[in-house]
């Protein structure tokens, strides 16, 4: 073997000893993120954005690839031949770290196009079961694209907070669904940055219910964007992850057909928001782990063979210890990323009971917040190993530092889930208070 760190069929050492069936899964997932997602996402990159989603697009050949594949089927209940027998939380990880060392924009794509079929599959009637989720599984030939359509131009964050601002603050939705016969129609428009909006076919939707509603009184449904009343935004041009195609969503008067409302207003909204980003988070972790490590392996790559002061760099003591302290980054946020995959995975989805039996959100965004956090100190300290060419179109070192940039704020930024978590310690957190002095007389 080389140290390109590419050979295909590669045995790559992890401390959590993988199983034999996930050393195959993740080395099938890295030959198709170096053949097929990586090369396309470069591409993708270069192209004007409306370019990017015209028919023959390198984008609907990676994501039909992928569906062909059948990655997205190791993410169903087991009745749909997912998370079962061999597949584990780990399995799910390792498939995610891969999809995000190929490319971030499209691992989201990935992501997002699960998010309307997924809750069908855990929440949805048998009628949604037949008419969406099954034909989305079988599809290979782009037929069926999702994407989550919550955030919107006015509410970014608040969206994203809805669970701890109740008593304080209640904002006013800016897509806003009114009660039908036998269904609800709705009004307004979600934000510009709604990733694989434009291309997307069906959209798990956030609405506001009711005119005097606010954010905490909506509801979450599926919505078949080829209705009448739908209405896409352009292509937006983002510093990064052009690979993934973000832009507004409208609606005007779309009818939604009362079975096809998932999560109803209700208390439980707000808890299956919260629940929700607890899954996003984990995944999200997952991906931004394999972000990291694409710009370690190109770090770690350059250092060995680029000649300076008479040697290889890597034999210079700055960069042996920053190649270590990307390195031990890059190991933590996995361990937490996983774990926090293993506990979603028991607890959020199949254990979700309407708020009984939840995910942690505190250490959910935990696992969220370090990684990304870490991906994008990674992906900043490769430019510098790489020098001048790391700045160059020419290395992917440049792409990937775009791209976690953009991280830092995909899925809520550091900030707001940082809030998010320190309110859920301050309110959940338990421990053993005691006064020194009187422990100390007991002793
Ligand atoms: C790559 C990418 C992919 C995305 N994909 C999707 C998607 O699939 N679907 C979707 O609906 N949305 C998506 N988004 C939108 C994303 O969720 C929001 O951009 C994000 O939640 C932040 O919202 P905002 O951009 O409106 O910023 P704002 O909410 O306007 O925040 C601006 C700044 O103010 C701070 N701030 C905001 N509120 C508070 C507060 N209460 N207290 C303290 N500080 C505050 C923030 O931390 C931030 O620094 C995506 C965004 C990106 C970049």
């Amino acid at each position: 073997m080389d140290h390109s760190g590419h050979d295909l069929g590669v045995t790559f050492l992890d401390l959590d000893d993988l199983s034999d069936e996930d050393q195959f899964i993740k080395e099938q997932v890295h030959k198709i993120a170096f053949e097929v997602v990586r090369p396309a996402s470069v591409q993708l990159d270069r192209m004007a954005p409306g370019e990017r989603i015209l028919e023959g697009s390198p984008y609907y050949a990676v994501m039909n690839r992928l569906k062909s594949l059948g990655y997205h089927k190791l993410f169903l209940p087991p009745e749909y031949g997912g998370g079962e027998g061999e597949v584990t939380p780990i399995t799910l990880a390792v498939v995610l770290e891969e999809l995000g060392w190929g490319s971030l924009g499209l691992a989201t794509s990935f992501l997002v196009d699960m998010m309307p079929f997924l809750t069908i599959a855990y929440f949805g009637n048998d009628d949604l079961k037949e008419k969406y989720l099954k034909p989305w599984i079988d599809d290979e030939v782009g037929a069926y694209h999702g994407c989550w359509a919550i955030t919107e131009p006015d509410h970014g964050s608040d969206y994203l907070t809805v669970r701890g601002q109740k008593e304080k603050y209640s904002p006013k939705g800016q897509l806003i669904a009114t009660q039908a016969n036998s269904g609800w129609i709705l009004t307004g428009q979600k934000s510009a940055w709604v990733s694989s909006g434009p291309v997307a076919t069906h959209a798990a939707v956030h609405a506001q219910a009711g005119a005097d509603g606010d954010l905490h009184h909506s509801f979450f449904a599926i919505v078949d964007l080829s209705s009448e009343g739908v209405r896409k935004g352009k292509v937006q041009d983002m510093l990064g992850v052009k690979d993934d195609p973000q832009g507004e969503i409208f609606f005007d008067e779309v009818f939604v057909p009362a079975e096809n409302i998932l999560v109803a207003p209700s208390p439980i909204y707000p808890v299956f928001g919260d629940q929700l980003l607890c899954v996003t988070s984990a995944s999200i972790a997952n991906v931004a782990v394999g972000l990291a490590r694409a710009a370690f392996e190109e770090a770690l790559n350059h250092s060995r063979t680029r000649m300076q002061g008479g040697g290889p760099i890597s034999d210079h003591k700055n960069i042996k210890l920053t190649l270590y302290s990307m390195f031990e980054k890059i190991e933590t946020a996995r361990a937490y990323a996983r774990k926090a995959n293993y506990h979603v995975r028991n607890h959020a989805l199949l254990g979700f009971q309407g708020g009984s039996t939840g995910a942690s959100p505190r250490h959910t965004r935990t696992a969220q917040i370090y990684a990304k956090r870490i991906a994008f100190e990674v992906a900043h300290d490769a430019i510098q190993v790489l020098g001048a060419f790391g700045l160059s179109r020419e290395s992917i070192a440049e792409k990937l530092f775009r791209d976690a940039r953009c991280l830092l704020i995909e899925d809520g930024t550091l900030e707001i889930l940082a809030f998010d978590a320190v309110g859920d310690v301050l309110s959940n957190y338990e421990n053993s208070s005691y006064q020194l002095e009187e422990v100390m007389a007991q002793w």
